[in-house]
């Protein structure tokens, strides 16, 4: 096994930042049907626009979470306008793999789910990168 996939078994059976977060500034729910995962992402705005806190719940595969868990890491700290400019490279890049296209949606479920969350946070209509992840 590569260190890659080590990771992905690490985090998909650790996973960071899991559990509910009462008064959320903003929670949203996504799935990816074609495999079953399911995640509810929950972000805690700070006054300055910066999520000050991240929690996902949810099932799916070991990419799908273990994505989550690395996603919602990555995220904390940041601000809303650096989270919906991201895209699917950042995640590769995060995650250390290429899920290739099978496994594409099941990996972009949880970015997609938080640049979701913070448009709806913002109001702001979801941009059509978003939209197609
Ligand atoms: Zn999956």
């Amino acid at each position: 096994m590569d260190l890659y996939a080590e990771e992905i078994i690490s985090h998909y059976e650790h996973p960071h930042n899991k559990g509910r977060m009462d008064n959320a500034s903003v929670s949203l729910h996504r799935d990816n049907p074609t495999c079953g995962d399911e995640m509810t992402i929950y972000l805690s705005v700070d006054k300055e626009g910066r999520i000050s806190d991240v929690k996902f719940e949810g099932n799916g595969c070991a990419i799908s979470m273990a994505s989550a868990s690395m996603m919602t890491d990555h995220v904390k700290g940041k601000s809303l306008g650096e989270i919906e400019s991201m895209g699917v490279k950042d995640l590769i890049e995060l995650i250390g793999i290429d899920p290739g296209p099978a496994r594409l949606k099941c990996a972009t479920l949880s970015l997609r789910a938080i640049k979701e969350a913070t448009f709806v946070y913002e109001h702001k209509p979801v941009d059509a990168p978003t939209k197609s992840l």
